[in-house]
């Protein structure tokens, strides 16, 4: 349950009569009676004395203590180390995550900045953030290459004590640190964030890609823009290069670079970009990205996440394994084979080469399916190999890009028999790492009077779990009726440890487990 704040929700009626009628590239708007407006990058207005100073902090979400409470679990990844950049008004720290494989030597590591929340209204940022950071920790290909090569600075909650306070857009001095990075004397958390972006930009590895996380009530994603006119035409094309690279991870779900353009009448100090583009030009990547403030399409976070690492690695020229193959099946029916695989993501895919081996015969292409080309959603794909003989048969995937580059899929082995029994056979390779095949066979079934009611269409209920040596369930593989055939499951054990487990394969009344070990 969420309670809103009846005050808050009156502003909010009037902020949507406002943006009605909105020019989604210009920073003002009229309001019915022709009063102009002006909006901050966030689309909230820049003169807030008719705004609520005051929100339920439970209003807000994601809390200072829920803070806390991650940071516990994040510390305990090896790839994590978590200190203090700095101290709030109130003295809270001001938490940083450092992310990399080894994240007590970053000798050579490419830095990336991002920080969120200092807007504490603006929670959407954070959760954008959040699932970077799950990303980031990770076992998937993409994030051990972006932590074998980069070093990823966090900083969850800029504003913490806006957070606890319940200031919308404030911290505890009642200042927009966001639009006050050029007020002298700094706020204290300006003055640490600043001081970390000094000291990081005077390193080995200065900061390459910095990312300001916010969320906007114009009901959109979307980057803020910088005008060549308030940094340099070169600068302009290195920015709808970054933008351009993100969106194409997640088309249709974040608005191009014309959606919302700043500085085009010359650089506007106030900001954190601003330091960036005045110190250091072209050579930092310095952005504010808004995520949907609380309207009907929030959410997505993963998504989006996805899509502006995916962006950053991309910019940093930090190639990543381009398809990442999720599951590869094959299930034998009838003198027929059926093959199915899923990608988890694809970049540049032009298909997959189906590609068998009989008895002693080499490895022939028997068939072809179309790739998704780009997409960051999981994709499953089938092909059915008809008319063959009993025998044992090898199948593997050439999986092709545009250019031409090519992989090869694990090999996957099926049996072609007639069916009269269950089986569990033994998983192969054995021991193995991380990944192995456990196959099984479900037989034809005799349908009796008695067990007719039982025995439908979709053949028996098939459950296959592995559990550890200590009994718990590690993870179901199978759980659904299966018709007659022989499987063969891969399985994949990237989290975890060495050691002996078991697999337990249970269909009506037949029950069969397996020991396997898994060497790291
Ligand atoms: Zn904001």
């Amino acid at each position: 349950m969420i309670k809103i704040n009846y005050h808050f929700l009156i502003s909010l009626i009037i902020i949507t009569l406002f943006f009605a009628d909105i020019n989604l590239s210009q920073t003002q708007t009229k309001n019915n009676n022709d009063k102009v407006i002006e909006l901050d990058k966030c689309g909230f207005p820049i003169d807030d004395s008719n705004e609520i100073l005051y929100l339920s902090p439970e209003y807000m979400g994601y809390s200072y203590d829920s803070l806390l409470a991650d940071l516990e679990l994040w510390r305990m990844s090896e790839y994590v180390k978590i200190d203090s950049i700095g101290l709030s008004v109130q003295g809270r720290p001001l938490w940083q995550l450092t992310i990399s494989d080894d994240p007590n030597n970053l000798e050579g590591k490419r830095t990336i900045h991002i920080h969120a929340r200092t807007h504490p209204q603006e929670t959407e940022g954070f959760y954008v953030t959040d699932e970077m950071i799950k990303i980031l920790l990770s076992e998937s290909e993409f994030a051990q290459t972006a932590r074998a090569n980069c070093v990823f600075y966090i900083i969850p909650m800029f504003n913490p004590d806006g957070v606890v306070l319940g200031y919308p857009r404030k911290n505890a001095n009642n200042v927009d640190l966001e639009s006050n990075w050029n007020t002298f004397p700094h706020q204290p958390e300006v003055a640490a964030l600043k001081a970390q972006f000094t000291q990081l930009m005077a390193s080995p590895n200065p900061i390459e890609v910095m990312l300001n996380m916010h969320s906007s009530s114009l009901c959109a994603r979307y980057f803020v823009y910088h005008h060549e006119n308030g940094t340099s035409s070169n600068y302009a094309q290195l920015e709808q290069g970054f933008i351009n690279g993100v969106r194409s991870y997640f088309p249709g779900g974040i608005e191009p670079y014309t959606y919302f353009v700043s500085w085009a009448s010359g650089t506007a100090l106030q900001y954190p970009e601003s330091w960036f583009w005045v110190n250091h030009g072209e050579s930092v990547m310095a952005l504010t990205y808004e995520d949907m403030y609380q309207c009907s399409q929030t959410g997505k976070f993963d998504s989006t996440a996805n899509a502006i690492l995916h962006g950053v690695m991309d910019y940093m020229g930090i190639s990543v394994v381009p398809v990442e193959l999720y599951s590869f099946t094959a299930q034998a029916h009838d003198q027929k084979i059926i093959l199915k695989w899923t990608t988890a993501t694809e970049l540049n895919n032009n298909g997959f080469e189906i590609q068998r081996r009989f008895a002693e015969s080499d490895f022939a292409t028997i068939g072809f399916v179309r790739g998704k080309g780009t997409t960051t959603n999981k994709t499953e794909y089938s092909y059915i190999d008809k008319d063959l003989t009993d025998g044992k048969y090898y199948y593997r995937l050439k999986q092709i890009d545009f250019n031409g580059t090519y992989e090869y899929s694990s090999l996957i082995e099926v049996d072609v028999r007639s069916l009269d029994n269950y089986t569990l056979e033994q998983n192969y390779p054995n021991p193995f790492n991380p990944s192995t095949i456990i196959s099984f066979t479900i037989p034809n079934v005799t349908l009796s009077a008695s067990s007719l009611a039982e025995s439908r269409d979709e053949g028996s209920r098939v459950q296959l779990r592995v559990y550890d040596i200590l009994g718990n369930e590690v993870v179901t593989l199978v759980d659904e009726y299966k018709s007659a055939g022989m499987y063969n499951v891969e399985f994949t054990m990237h989290n975890l440890a060495s050691g002996i487990y078991f697999y337990k394969l249970q269909a009506g009344d037949y029950v069969e487990s397996r020991k396997m070990v898994l060497l790291k």
